[in-house]
């Protein structure tokens, strides 16, 4: 038995006893059987087979980095929002991601990216929980475990599968513009450092005044936007498939910190009804020609998580958290997602997941929230009900209560958005086709899309699909015919 060096750290067991090696279980003679009583030995089993929580149903491969938002513009004649004052700069976090694959998923696989914000604000977290993409695959709820599961795995051979894809996107002609941008350039960004991140929904902006906005968010990448080619894509998800992660970690680690310049597009709160297309609608985008942007503020990336699964792994983001001069949208998926998320973090990491570093806000939390396992932060509420005599917490609506929403009435149905005049499916994918996309751009979306007919969709799916292609621009649908039929 020899005596380890001095010069490092004693192991210990999670207790922080030392454990006498880490190399031989305690057996009867050095041939004999394991000895149940070596507590090291099973805690570090115990442990081991319980090292994973579930992965994220969606947007399980991801990276991650703490920095700051610094306000550079005055937008508070919009909102009170603590984070948007002039002058203010405020800690946070943001979370990369694809969304369809697991953790072990190429990096540089086709797939929107996830581009989740945390704010560390005095009035508490701000999330803001967007894409890459200004718009999404589906406009109501209901439909997105539906959409998810067409681009993850079939239940009988376990593959994914360009079938399914197809087959979802041509029954749900509200995917066009979304598809689109998928299978453009964009569908690929170069790295997490090279593209844009959208808040996609609409959301509510209040001013200390109580006057409402309607805003979209937009971080244009201050990298500069670049992609990849699909054959570049294929070959580096060979060579390297954390290939994003390490860019984005390498960069930060180097002192090469990323920021993202944050404008908004504001529509005045009574323009919504008129407007020629439905505003919540999160298919669709506010031309910029309409709403222009506005500068608000850059957001850069400057911290490296120090441990990645407490910071990154257990880093859990919701829509929900909203601080006061922000609110929702009626955008029926927002809406779906404001109820999503926790409960989703809930199952994930548990319920307590709010006391986590990366997710505990930075100001005092007087909630009347208690117990639950894993639960660690004292609570600072001295009787555990509301109202009570011995020092509250007390909400107060007068400072807090604003106008957190819109008037609405009406029967209770299942219909889709009413039609305005440009609800069509078709129309801003369209634009995006003929007047946003050069000639070398329409090429590869061309190439891109009639190879993913060409891997494994079946030829009803290939038929419905160049006439999803032919209603967005019938020059593009013909030519991926061609392709895809072998003209
Ligand atoms: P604009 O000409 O003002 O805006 C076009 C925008 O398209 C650009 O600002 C850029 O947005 C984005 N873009 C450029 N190249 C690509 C590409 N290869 N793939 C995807 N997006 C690209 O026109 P409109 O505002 O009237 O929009 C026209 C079309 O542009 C829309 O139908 C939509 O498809 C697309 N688009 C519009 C956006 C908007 O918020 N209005 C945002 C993004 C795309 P960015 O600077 O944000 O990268």
């Amino acid at each position: 038995m020899t005596s380890t060096a001095h010069n490092v750290p004693r192991t210990t067991n999670n207790a922080g006893v030392p454990v006498e090696s880490d190399e031989h279980s305690l057996t009867v003679s050095a041939d004999g059987p394991i000895l149940l009583q070596d507590h090291y030995l099973i805690e570090k089993m115990a442990q081991f087979n319980r090292e994973r929580v579930p992965e994220r149903v969606v947007h399980a491969k991801g990276a991650g980095a703490y920095g700051h938002f610094e306000v550079t513009n005055d937008v508070s004649q919009f909102t009170k929002a603590d984070l948007f004052q002039p002058g203010k700069t405020t800690e946070m976090l943001a979370r990369f991601s694809t969304v369809a694959g697991e953790q072990g998923s190429p990096d540089t696989w086709r797939d929107p990216r996830g581009f989740a914000l945390k704010f560390y604000t005095e009035d508490g977290n701000y999330d803001l929980v967007g894409n890459n993409t200004p718009i999404f695959f589906v406009r109501d709820t209901i439909k997105f475990q539906d959409f998810i599961r067409s681009q993850k795995r079939r239940p009988d051979n376990g593959m994914r599968d360009n079938d399914m894809q197809w087959d979802f996107w041509t029954l749900s002609p509200e995917s066009a513009h979304m598809v689109t941008w998928l299978m453009g350039d964009r569908g690929i960004p170069k790295t997490y450092r090279n593209m844009n991140g959208y808040g996609s929904h609409t959301y509510m902006w209040v001013n200390a005044g109580g006057e409402r906005f309607w805003i979209k968010y937009h971080f244009k990448t201050d990298q500069g936007i670049d992609f990849l080619t699909q054959e570049d894509a294929d070959r580096i998800a060979g060579e390297d498939g954390d290939a994003h992660r390490r860019d984005l970690y390498d960069a930060i680690d180097s002192g090469n910190a990323p920021s993202w310049t944050l404008y908004v597009q504001v529509m005045p709160f009574a323009d919504a009804p008129d407007y020629r297309f439905n505003p919540f609608d999160l298919t669709k985008v506010w031309p910029h020609g309409d709403y222009p942007l506005i500068e608000v503020g850059r957001m850069t990336l400057n911290k490296n998580p120090d441990d990645y699964f407490i910071h990154i792994e257990q880093a859990a983001f919701e829509p929900s958290n909203m601080v006061p001069g922000i609110g929702p949208s009626p955008d029926k998926m927002l809406l779906g997602r404001l109820f999503s998320y926790p409960d989703t973090h809930r199952y994930r990491i548990g319920p307590n997941y709010a006391q986590l570093p990366p997710n505990r806000p930075r100001v005092p939390v007087h909630s009347y929230a208690k117990d639950g396992p894993m639960r660690y932060e004292p609570n600072r509420v001295a009787r555990p009900y509301a109202p009570n005599g011995y020092g509250g917490p007390a909400a107060d609506i007068l400072r807090y209560g604003e106008p957190a929403g819109w008037q609405t009435a009406g029967e209770m149905v299942r219909e889709a958005y009413t039609l305005r005049r440009d609800d069509d499916d078709f129309g801003q994918p369209g634009t995006m086709v003929r007047q946003v996309l050069d000639d070398a751009a329409r090429d590869r979306l061309v190439n891109n899309v009639s190879g993913h007919l060409l891997n494994g969709v079946s030829r009803p799916v290939i038929d419905r699909a160049l006439q999803y292609w032919r209603n967005i621009d019938k020059n593009v649908g013909d030519r991926i015919a061609k392709k895809v039929n072998g003209g």
